[in-house]
Formats: C-alpha cells, structure tokens, sequence
C-alpha cells in the first residue's frame, strides 16, 4: 500500500513531493474531538491535519500527525457521552 509518505505519487509516479504542509484556511485545518459531553473548551483537543501534495499531478493526502493521541482522546469522548 503505496502513499506519498513513501516519496513517490502513487497516482503519477513522480518523486516531486510536498511534505508535512500546513492545510491551511485560516486557521491550520485540524480534527476537533470534544472529550467531555457538554464541555466546550475544558474537554476540546485539536489534532492538526497535515498534507503531503504531488506538486507533479497535485494528488494529496492527509494525515494527522499523532494518530495514537487521537485514537485515545476519541476513546475519552466515547466514554463521556455513553453513560
Ligand atoms: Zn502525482
């Protein structure tokens, strides 16, 4: 399973890659997991999204750069909400 993370396109072939960019409008774009039900800001975590871009064919993906951080924070939210 092939992904810009290895440094070439899967769609194109090309070695032309845009590494760990900021997806930006505004703000970095990002997953917003509430941890707590109810809870605006004391429970929220933001987990930043970053892009790697074919700058050949303009294939991108993204990613989040702490997965496990998140898997568990998710976690956290699942255990909030269902009591
Ligand atoms: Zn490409």
């Amino acid at each position: 399973m092939s992904s810009l993370k290895d440094g070439v396109c899967p769609k194109c072939g090309s070695r032309a890659i845009l590494p760990n960019a900021d997806a930006v409008e505004g703000n970095a774009l990002s997953i917003r997991i509430y941890e707590k039900a109810g809870v605006v800001l004391r429970g929220m975590k933001n987990f930043p999204i970053k892009a790697w871009v074919c700058t050949h064919c303009g294939y991108t993906e993204f990613y989040v750069s702490t997965p496990k951080e998140l898997r568990r924070s998710y976690r956290r939210s699942m255990a909030a909400s269902g009591s």
